[in-house]
């Protein structure tokens, strides 16, 4: 296990409010390289939670679709400020992995190719072509 992997499956037990049920069933589907953007949008997310006494999230499920993240989500306890809040914050990181290598955490583009949608630096397209 890399240790940017590692770093993910601690993310459960450093925001228990954001992982309330616990570590994703299928573990975090994408590249190491958005680790850095997932710690980040998990800190920003349990920051927004703790206005909140009550507020907890659910996270379902965090992988790559068509080259970018999608993080599923439930929220409980939350207002609608809360709730907005949550949810521009989770589509700016969805927004923002289009721009950050899957493989290394780069600048990249999102590029199709062949059909097949990835987020990649010049050197990580490079070495899978
Ligand atoms: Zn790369």
């Amino acid at each position: 296990m890399t240790e940017e992997r590692a770093r993910l499956d601690t993310l459960h037990t450093t925001y228990p409010r954001v992982f309330s049920t616990g570590p994703l069933t299928w573990g975090f589907e994408h590249g190491d390289g958005w680790s850095d953007l997932i710690a980040a949008l998990c800190a920003n997310i349990n920051e927004i939670l703790e206005s909140e006494p009550d507020a907890s999230m659910q996270v379902k499920q965090a992988k790559e679709k068509f080259g970018t993240l999608r993080f599923y989500y439930r929220l409980n306890g939350v207002n609608d400020d809360v709730g907005m809040r949550v949810r521009r914050t989770v589509a700016l990181a969805e927004k923002a992995s289009g721009c950050i290598c899957e493989r290394c955490g780069c600048l990249a583009t999102l590029r199709a190719e062949a059909g097949w949608w990835s987020t990649l630096c010049t050197s990580c397209r490079t070495d899978s072509t």
